[in-house]
């Protein structure tokens, strides 16, 4: 599932909630940057809309408040300490970076249709439901090095290398 602003728009709107200006400028925010945290959602409306320069930070709670009430998003905590938000997707696996921190996202479209991935997801929900246990959503990560940062380890081993030669 892809979110877009239609979507989401069409959800609130449905649901009988008001297309405020700071709801729709979250939703947008939301759409453009994943795993902002409060004080990054706060800071970012500011850069992006003059109108929004003395946010009432209340109603920025506030919304976020009904959107994971909603579940148009979801809380992750990457790093042991800052609670980032974002659009909610029951299948989505995260890799994080455990040099520089950073998050991606798994090709998302790649793994939401691969079949394998479904049939494993299907068994381990069956082997939960006999445990008793009705699984609604899944948070999946995997912790290692990006891409980036194997670049930077293997100039820095070639360093040492030629270090070693001399
Ligand atoms: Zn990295
Ligand atoms: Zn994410």
């Amino acid at each position: 599932m892809k979110w877009d602003y239609e979507k989401l728009t069409q959800i609130l709107k449905n649901k009988g909630h008001r297309l405020t200006n700071i709801r729709l400028a979250i939703l947008k925010l939301l759409l453009k940057k994943q795993h902002l945290n409060i004080n990054g959602i706060i800071r970012e409306l500011k850069k992006e809309n003059d109108e929004h320069k003395n946010i009432n930070v209340m109603s920025v709670y506030n919304t976020l408040d009904l959107f994971l009430q909603e579940e148009l998003i979801y809380l992750n905590v990457f790093n042991g300490r800052d609670i980032v938000f974002e659009l909610s997707n029951p299948v989505l696996v995260h890799l994080v970076c455990e040099t520089c921190h950073k998050v991606i996202h798994f090709s998302e479209d790649m793994h939401l249709s691969d079949e394998d991935f479904q049939d494993n997801l299907k068994k381990l929900e069956e082997k939960l439901q006999n445990a008793d246990f009705k699984p609604v959503y899944y948070k999946l990560e995997a912790h290692g090095i990006c891409i980036s940062c194997q670049e930077k380890e293997g100039a820095h081993k070639v360093l040492l290398g030629r270090k070693r030669f001399k």
